[in-house]
């Protein structure tokens, strides 16, 4: 399957291991004590499942799906929540776990929304980022790999829900991208 794709940006086997690594510093910073892990739906979801899987504090597992208006390839920075959380999340250690922060404009909006439910922390973990895109100054303290500013598709990124079963991340073809 790796034949078609030309670009492949991160390969299978460094997904694995830098999810380790992740997981194995989210386990260290969080000892005694018991996450909540948000995944954010769709793209965070392959993301979430190796990771947590890797974590040895016990956590509990929570999803959102939110949605940015705009193109296909391209986000606006307004958000409106798809589905919410299940859990009350006062008092609680937040992780939102993100696919890949572009503009930072979704991820803004989550801390905010989340922060103002008082929880005891909100802190982010996401799997890719593209720093030379960045709109809103954020920070997230764990990150999986940067990408260069091509939209990437695979290991749960969509190109219009197609690709994200692939096993590792690739560039979306050029002619394909708006
Ligand atoms: P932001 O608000 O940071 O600009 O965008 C965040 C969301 O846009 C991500 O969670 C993801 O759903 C989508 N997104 C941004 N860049 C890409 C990309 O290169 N590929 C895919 N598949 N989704 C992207």
């Amino acid at each position: 399957m790796t034949k078609e794709f030309d670009e492949v940006l991160v390969r299978e086997e460094e997904i694995r291991a830098r999810v380790s690594e992740l997981a194995a510093e989210i386990s260290r910073d969080y000892e005694g004590r018991n996450p909540l892990l948000v995944c954010i739906l769709k793209g965070a979801v392959f993301f979430m499942a190796d990771l947590v899987r890797e974590i040895s504090v016990p956590c509990e597992l929570d999803f959102m799906a939110v949605a940015s208006y705009g193109s296909a390839t391209d986000s606006s920075g307004v958000v409106r929540i798809l589905k919410d959380l299940d859990a009350n999340i006062e008092g609680r250690d937040v992780i939102i776990i993100e696919d890949i922060i572009d503009t930072g404009l979704t991820l803004s909006y989550l801390f905010k929304n989340l922060g103002a439910r008082n929880p005891a922390t909100v802190e982010a973990c996401a799997l890719l980022t593209k720093p030379s895109r960045r709109k809103a100054d954020i920070s997230c303290k764990y990150v999986g790999f940067e990408v260069p500013d091509r939209f990437v598709i695979g290991y749960g990124l969509d190109y219009r829900e197609d690709y994200r079963n692939l096993r590792f991340i690739a560039a979306l073809p050029e002619e394909k991208d708006e």
